[in-house]
């Protein structure tokens, strides 16, 4: 069972099930929504993820996606790419213990910040993986 919430506490989840698709995304959309050169993220079914406390702000940030962010600290928890309605991604950041899931690919290295250097040997993709 993973944990995590955001910054002020106001919102909490618990995700079960298998945590896929683990990767670190260096889009531009991920970047200016957060404020941060990179995101880590992770799936689970949606029927796993379940928020026990508080509610997200929904913001649609792309014709295919919305995310989920807490409304008064602002940390962002949720991804949902309405093309993928049985899935839900998470920031792994969020998570009381990120190290519990650590990222398998970078996915959107083409429009990874120059000033990131990757040295952690994990395979690259340009865009999604
Ligand atoms: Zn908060
Ligand atoms: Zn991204």
């Amino acid at each position: 069972m993973l944990e995590g919430g955001c910054h002020c506490g106001r919102v909490r989840y618990r995700a079960s099930g298998r945590a896929y698709n683990r990767s670190i995304c260096h889009c531009s959309i991920c970047r200016r929504t957060t404020g941060a050169p990179m995101v880590a993220w992770f799936s689970v079914a949606k029927a796993d993820f379940v928020l026990v406390r508080g509610t997200l702000t929904s913001y649609q940030s792309s014709a295919i996606g919305r995310r989920g962010f807490c409304p008064i600290c602002g940390t962002q928890v949720t991804f949902q790419d309405d093309r993928l309605a049985g899935e839900i991604d998470v920031t792994t950041a969020s998570l009381d213990d990120p190290e519990a899931v650590p990222p398998e690919y970078h996915i959107f290295t083409s429009t990874k910040l120059d000033c990131v250097k990757l040295s952690d040997g994990l395979p690259l993709y340009e865009e999604q993986r």
